[in-house]
């Protein structure tokens, strides 16, 4: 009997496959090495924190997984498919534009600085890149765009400009505006970093629940609050290298490496 169950347990399914793997990622500019190789895996679902001193290669990292950045040497892959090469046959290509434009489509990613358009309306902005890049027919994304307002706490605010959004509000719209496009990865570098404190929960509170709504989130920030309790995995970088990563609760309360040791006590 607890044979069979044991069985069966080991039986259910197949292992679910990485959504992001990081190989050896390399990355210069000039003559100075950014990224010195970097590997990591994020599995569906999971959320990532990076943490790591201003300088130590955590923006670049995440510009390479979106297309902002090329790199220069290992590789990423996204849902299975490479960054920026595709596969025929053994032999590799590199992306066509509009290749890299499909790919770079189910990336989603949230910056320090909301980037809003300033003349279009709160709804505008979520649903601008559906219509135009994704040919959603429009009364159908205003729709789907009321919805994300609605998710992230602003069906109220759908008519205003962003110049009339706190900057929190602001960053909300920002996060239902890469929603809008389903992506299959999300990526925040710093989306709290801008914000005066009073406003840096609520946006954190709906990064929170898209979290535990499954999203597979990569987030790079000092909160380490959110990381402690959001995170699946926290990966402490410094220098272009991976100095340490795993659960919250060994990396943010049982850090081994000086390195990290020393970033906690200054963040803290
Ligand atoms: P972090 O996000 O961890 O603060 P960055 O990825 O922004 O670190 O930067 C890593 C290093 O790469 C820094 O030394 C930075 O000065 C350098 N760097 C970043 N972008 C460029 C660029 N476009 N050209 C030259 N150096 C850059
Ligand atoms: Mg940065």
């Amino acid at each position: 009997m607890t044979d069979a169950l044991a069985t069966r347990e080991h039986t259910v399914g197949p292992a679910a496959s990485p959504l992001l793997v990081a190989r050896n990622v390399r990355k210069r500019y000039g003559s100075v090495e950014v990224l010195k190789g970097i590997s990591l895996t994020v599995n569906p679902g999971e959320v990532m924190c990076l943490l790591g001193p201003s300088g130590s290669g955590k923006s670049t990292f995440l510009r390479c997984i979106n297309h902002l950045e090329r790199i220069d040497g290992g590789r990423i892959s996204v849902g299975g498919d490479l960054i920026g090469y595709t596969q025929r046959q053994d032999r590799i290509f590199e992306m066509n534009p509009r290749q890299v434009a499909r790919q770079r489509r189910g990336i989603g990613m949230v910056f320090q600085r909301f980037n809003l358009f300033p003349h279009m309306t709160a709804l505008e902005n979520i649903s601008v890149a559906p219509v135009g890049v994704k040919k959603v027919p429009k009364q159908q994304a205003s729709k789907r765009g009321m919805d994300l307002l609605e998710r992230v706490g602003l069906a109220h605010l759908a008519k205003a400009y962003p110049a009339q959004l706190s900057g929190g509000q602001q960053q909300r719209v920002a996060i239902a505006r890469a929603l809008a496009m389903d992506p299959q990865l999300l990526l925040f570098d710093e989306p709290t970093s801008a914000l005066d404190p009073e406003l840096v929960g609520d946006v954190l509170d709906v990064m929170r629940t898209l979290a535990s709504d499954g999203m597979t989130m990569i987030v790079v920030t000092h909160e380490i609050g959110f990381a402690r309790s959001a995170a699946d995995n926290v990966v402490f970088m410094d220098g272009g290298v991976v100095v340490e990563s795993g659960a919250p609760a060994s990396v943010l309360d049982n850090p081994q490496n000086p390195r990290t040791i020393a970033f906690l006590n200054s963040v803290m």
